[in-house]
Order: structure tokens, then sequence, then C-alpha cells
């Protein structure tokens, strides 16, 4: 049997990235991914011609590093600069987003504005005692008026839980250098220096077929370069002999590796790797938990379609969360004269919304669209569903701890298994920090390199976005 040096589990941004690293120095891998496509939450799904991402994907980054990839995988003409435009939908009315002081004002009305700013105060002189949870956390930054306009039905909607049990951490890493007051300079669009704040965030790159072309892209050209990727190969089981592992899948392959990249669920390795661990660190995998998505892409015609990439809607009397228009994310992703729109539902497997037939679902998304008046009646054509299991690591009151035990346990017994990319670290990221985790994971076993993957994003000062941002990485000189 042939003994791989480096053996990947996904074919996701980690997988395929680490693929792409060990090809600058020279070494050909192995990746085993359990679906029949590549891209993991990154792939563009593809229904009679129309193309959709599971949940729109923006291509930014503070890493350099990052976009040389990104610019070596795609031809440049096929990697788009893309202007953006959200909004949030809030009892009838359009939010700018992110915020601007005049819109925000004026939909918000001078008393309400008044009461915002006096329940800041207020919270200033009495803050909430606990603020170990999201919703004191972010009341005690901001004041109670303006955490329920723009962050609790939001957030509730993604996490499905009260925002009382989800933790601060989840709230202290992507606001963390958020407060009111930056947020209303930010609102006049003006930042620390007194510079205006650059169009960074206002374009964004975008592969012209979604983010699966990036991929695909990386995927065939890995093949071409000799790297071996089997598809529908789902690992199961991870055994630990004297200095290998073997590597067995679903399909009932068995592979011999002396060093693993996995970025199959952190939560699932305690259960997968043999020998077993103790009980602690079985139940910490056991423990950490998902929130599933579903997607449903309505198509309309372009001229009744808004001209946002993406709304987020803060409604609480509807399901849906978020409304992307692929058509406005790239001209190329949608047939000439209509447009494609993709409702997000945040759910749980098994849950109402993920049991529903695909019928009554695309039903649902057309009357809510219609509710919200973000379409008119009976404009939508066609519909299709997608769902995606596991797509959001869940940051409840006890997620670090059970990340620290599995890690410390990884540290101890398994130096060669490599923990890489988003669910399988356990983090809410964005591509960059999964293909960087992949990077420096590589480095350390090609170049001798010791970085601290668990580091990589911890000392971050960038978030992209209040309510929705996902660790990116900067990285430290
Ligand atoms: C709604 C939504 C919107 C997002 N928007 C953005 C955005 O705008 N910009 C951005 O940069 N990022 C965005 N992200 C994040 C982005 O999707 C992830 O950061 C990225 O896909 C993570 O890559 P990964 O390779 O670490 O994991 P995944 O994409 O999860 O890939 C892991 C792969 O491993 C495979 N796998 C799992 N278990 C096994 C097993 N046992 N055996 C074999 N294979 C296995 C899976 O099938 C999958 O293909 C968004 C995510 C969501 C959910």
């Amino acid at each position: 049997m042939n003994t791989y040096e480096i053996l990947i589990i996904g074919a996701g941004p980690a997988g395929l990235t680490a693929a792409w690293e060990a090809n600058k120095h020279g070494l050909k891998t192995l990746i085993l991914e359990g679906d029949k496509e590549v891209g993991g939450i990154s792939r563009t799904v593809e229904r009679n011609g129309w193309r959709f991402d599971i949940g729109g994907h923006r291509f930014f980054t503070k890493v350099d590093e990052v976009y040389e990839i990104w610019d070596e995988i795609l031809e440049k003409e096929d990697f788009l600069l893309r202007p953006r435009m959200s909004r949030i939908y809030y009892k009838n009315k359009f939010y700018d987003y992110p915020l601007k002081a005049s819109n925000a004002l004026l939909n918000l009305g001078i008393i309400e504005a008044i009461r915002c700013v006096l329940s800041y105060f207020y919270v200033r002189i009495r803050p909430p005692k606990n603020q170990d949870n999201f919703e004191n956390w972010v009341a005690a930054r901001f004041g109670w008026r303006l955490y329920n306009i723009f962050f609790k039905t939001y957030t509730e909607k993604v996490w499905g839980v009260d925002a009382t049990s989800i933790g601060a951490d989840w709230a202290s890493q992507r606001i963390k250098n958020l407060s009111l007051m930056k947020a209303i300079l930010n609102a006049f669009q003006i930042n620390k220096s007194g510079e205006i704040i650059t169009t960074l965030i206002d374009k964004f790159k975008y592969p012209k077929y979604g983010p699966g072309m990036m991929w695909e892209t990386a995927y065939k050209k890995l093949l071409d370069q000799g790297h071996e990727i089997n598809l529908s190969s789902r690992v199961l089981e991870i055994s630990k002999n004297d200095d290998h592992y073997l590597v067995s899948t679903k399909e009932g392959e068995i592979y011999k590796a002396k060093n693993i990249l996995s970025s199959m669920p952190l939560a699932h390795l305690p259960k997968t790797i043999k020998p077993e661990p103790i009980d602690r660190v079985k139940s910490s995998g056991e423990n950490l938990k998902f929130r599933d998505f579903l997607s449903v892409a309505l198509v309309i015609k372009e001229e009744d379609a808004f001209p946002d990439n993406w709304i987020y809607i803060h409604e609480p009397d509807v399901k849906v969360g978020r409304v992307q228009n692929y058509g406005s994310w790239s001209p190329f992703m949608v047939k000439e004269g209509k447009t494609c729109l993709g409702l997000e539902y945040f759910v749980n497997i098994g849950d109402e919304l993920w049991s529903m037939d695909d019928e009554n679902l695309i039903s649902l998304a057309t009357e809510e669209l219609e509710k919200l008046s973000l379409i008119k009646k009976n404009s939508a054509l066609e519909g299709y569903v997608v769902r995606m299991p596991k797509a959001y690591p869940v940051y409840d009151l006890n997620y670090s701890e059970n990340i620290s035990n599995i890690e410390e346990w990884l540290k101890e017994e398994h130096l060669n298994i490599y923990p890489i990319g988003r669910n399988g670290m356990h983090r809410y990221n964005n591509q960059d920090h999964s293909m960087m985790t992949a990077v420096k994971s590589v480095r350390n076993i090609i170049l001798g390199e010791t970085n601290d993957i668990w580091k990589i994003n911890v000392e971050e000062d960038y978030h992209e976005e209040i309510n929705t941002g996902r660790s990116a990485p900067v990285q430290k000189e």
C-alpha cells in the first residue's frame, strides 16, 4: 500500500488550498472528499442553467497571500470586481448597510433616534450585570433599543435560539472593536483618523460563474499536476499505527498516510480516530453543535428584482433571514432578462422547514417575498431548493471549552493530524481563514515551521460586518 506524506480530508477551500500549497513544495497529495463535488460550502449550485451560491460568497481578504492564491487559480478575466449594495429590511423600511447616518435617522425618525441615544446612556450608567451572553454584551455597548433593531431578530434567526443563550464570545469576536461611537463615525463614513473610509468593502472580487468556479478550477489544475482527488469518498475511521495512520472510507477504501489535514468537522474527530479518546473528549465532540441552512432560489424577471446583492431581513414576521440577487453578484450567473433570488433560511436538520417538501418551500418563499413587497404577486417563474447541513458551527456557552478539550487531545496524542478550515476547527470563518490554516499547516509539515494554527485569527483587528461578519485573519508580521 502506498504511504501518502499528506492525506487531506475534504475538497473545500481548506483542503484544495492545502494541496495547492503542497504542490508549490513539489509534494503530491491525496484528497478524500465525501461529496460528489468540490467546493464545500463555497460551491456553486447549478440547476437548469441557473447558478447560485450556498449564500452569497464574497472574495475579500486582508491577507495578500490569499489574493495571490485566488489569482493563481483563476484567469484574470474570470475574477470580476463587483460593486456591493446591501440593505437591512426592518418594519417595512430599508436601512442602508453598512449604516449611513442620514438614511438611518430618516428611517428611525427623530423620536426613535432620541430614544436610541437615551437608551445608550442608560446602559452606560446601568450596564447589564452578566455580560457572558450575546444579548447583554451587545446591549451594554449599543443600548437596548439599537440592540433590538439591529441585532436581536437577525441573530436569533441565524442561530434559532434566544440571544441570551449565545456566548458573548461570538459577539466579541466580530464586534470587538466596534463601539457606538465608531458605528456613528462609520455611518458618516469617517474612520478614526478622519479619513473617508475606502471603498474596499464597497467592492469585492467574485468569480464570473460563482465561487464554485474558483474551486472547480483548482480541482482540475491539481489533477493535472498529479494530485489524487477522490470524490464520493467519505472518511469514517482513522486508526493510529506506529508511524502512520490508516484511513478508511464509507465506500470501503483504506489509505495509509503519515500526516492528515482534516477539514471534516472537528466535532467528529473523537468518534473517528482510533484508539478512542477519553470520555471527556468524546462528549466534547458530541456537544459541538451546528446550524444547518437551506436556500430557495426563485427565478424572476430582471426588471422585477431589487438592485442589492443581498438584503438582510430583520422582520420578525417572516422566516427568511436574507435574500440574495445573483444577477447582481454576476450577470453570468443568470439568463438574459431574468435573475435568480436566493432566500436563505437558517434551520436545524429535521425541523419543520428542513423537512418540508421542495414545492411547499418554494410556495413559502414566494409568499414571504410578496409579503415583504420584494417581488410582485405571481412574478416567481421557477424555484429550486438546496439544503446544506452543518453550514454554521454554533458558538454556544460551552463551545470553546469543548474545542480546547479536543485540541489538547490532538496535541498530546495526534500531532500528525492537523485540523484545518471551518468545521475542521469549529470556526465561524470566511474562506481566507480556512485557506490560511491550510497553508500554514502544510508549511509546518513540509518546511518544519511552527505556526500555531489555532492562533490564526486570534489577534485579528478586522471585522467584516457587524451582524454577519465572519472571522478574517490578520497576519502579525
Ligand atoms: C451562508 C454562508 C455565506 C458565506 N459567505 C461567505 C463569503 O461571503 N465570503 C467568504 O469568504 N466565505 C463565506 N462563507 C464561509 C465559507 O463558506 C467557508 O469559510 C468555506 O467554505 C470553508 O471552507 P472549508 O474547506 O474549511 O470547509 P467546507 O467548505 O465546509 O468544506 C469541507 C469539505 O469537507 C468535506 N467533508 C466533511 N466531512 C468529510 C468526511 N468525513 N470525509 C470526506 N470529506 C468530508 C465536505 O463535504 C466539504 O466538501 C459563507 C458561509 C455560509 C454558510
